[in-house]
């Protein structure tokens, strides 16, 4: 009895197995995918989405799209215009080494995920933002009022066509918005994919803790400026990133007036199709926006203030033969800032294409075409 109890036991217990491997075989099939995926596998899909985003985009999209320095910073979509070796005995800005330490404590996939994130934000920023909705500057909106001052005077300041140069914040929080994703992705990825890759950007940004919902500096460490034909059109983005950093390392008084005045300068280039192929291109800008900062009609600086932007200019330069060096940035600043403190009438306006032809000129003399630094020294002194 109880062996026959024991082989009906087994015999139930053995049908059971059976049964229950016949569910376990059957819910897959029924019910794919069974796994969850990994926050490897979640990183891996949304860098091809982005990709994708990116390859999908009209071809002039990001044309003449200028970031404020070359960041150290992975991103997909970035494109990277250094094309020669380092300069000899050249040693890089305070923020390009910041930069360089935050993202070489990324492990591989941290990576990956914030080059990802960082390209999306990006696109979103420059071309489904709007400055027609209230804008917030700053991790918390500490920046709003300097910013919205700023791009109000440099409208009035420089003699471009300004109402349509917009103003946007680069926030590494809108990538928790599925309905800001979906417009970004919306884009350039095929239109079935959209609504995925969208809810996996914003899950991606809460699996990978680094990423710290979308607040780590490094996402939108950067600025830039963008032409007409763009996508998205004319405009200015400013990143939390960048001003969390730049006030880390105690530029803070001149930061927002100093970047934007610079990213301003670009527009003042686009305006009038003046696009050199070497470093005047970035220290043109620095040019115009130390002019602005130390002219009357522009925010007026002091010695001090005027020498901090010049600091700031300095410690985005780098060794790559691509925004100019740290010397080279800070001398193109001094020299707009001395064109505004060496004025006959301080509130004479010297005209755009005036600012451009002499900068023009003076470029030579900062950059040696010898790169000798001796020379930049003297025309500095
Ligand atoms: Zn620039």
């Amino acid at each position: 009895m109880r062996t026959g109890t024991g082989q009906l036991g087994r015999a139930l217990a053995a049908a059971g197995a059976l049964a229950a491997l016949a569910v376990a075989t059957a819910v897959p099939a029924a019910a794919a995918p069974a796994d969850p995926s990994t926050v490897e596998q979640d990183v891996a899909k949304l860098n091809q989405y982005v990709t994708d985003l990116y390859n999908g985009l009209p071809p002039t999209a990001l044309r003449d799209v200028d970031p404020l320095f070359e960041s150290p910073i992975p991103q997909i979509g970035r494109q990277n215009r250094t094309t020669k070796g380092p300069i000899p005995g050249c040693t890089e800005g305070s923020l390009l080494t910041y930069a360089n330490k935050l993202a070489a404590q990324l492990t591989p996939l941290e990576s990956q995920a914030l080059g990802a994130v960082s390209g999306l934000s990006q696109l979103y920023t420059q071309a489904v933002a709007t400055d027609k909705t209230p804008q917030v500057f700053g991790t918390d909106g500490q920046y709003t009022p300097r910013a919205t001052a700023t791009i109000d005077k440099l409208r009035g300041f420089w003699d471009i066509e300004s109402w349509d140069v917009q103003l946007v914040p680069w926030k590494g929080t809108d990538l928790g918005s599925v309905e800001k994703m979906k417009q970004t992705f919306g884009l350039g990825l095929a239109p079935a994919q959209v609504a995925d890759a969208a809810a996996l950007a914003t899950k991606v940004l809460y699996e990978v803790p680094v990423l710290q919902g979308g607040r780590n500096p490094l996402l939108t460490l950067n600025a830039f400026s963008a032409p007409a034909d763009s996508l998205g059109g004319k405009r200015v983005m400013l990143g939390d990133g960048l001003l969390d950093t730049v006030n880390l390392l105690g530029y803070d008084d001149v930061s927002v007036e100093a970047v934007v005045g610079h990213e301003y300068g670009h527009q003042v280039d686009f305006a009038h199709d003046n696009h050199p192929l070497n470093e005047s291109s970035e220290m043109g800008p620095d040019a115009y926006g130390g002019y602005f900062v130390a002219h009357a009609k522009g925010d007026a600086w002091d010695a001090r203030l005027q020498q901090e932007t010049t600091y700031l200019d300095a410690s985005i330069g780098d060794c790559q033969h691509s925004h100019g060096t740290p010397d080279q940035r800070k001398a193109a600043g001094a020299w707009g800032e001395q064109q505004a403190t060496g004025q006959d009438n301080p509130n004479e306006i010297v005209p755009s294409a005036t600012m451009i032809k002499n900068f023009q000129e003076e470029y030579p003399i900062l950059v040696p075409p010898a790169g000798d630094p001796s020379t930049v020294a003297a025309a500095r002194g």
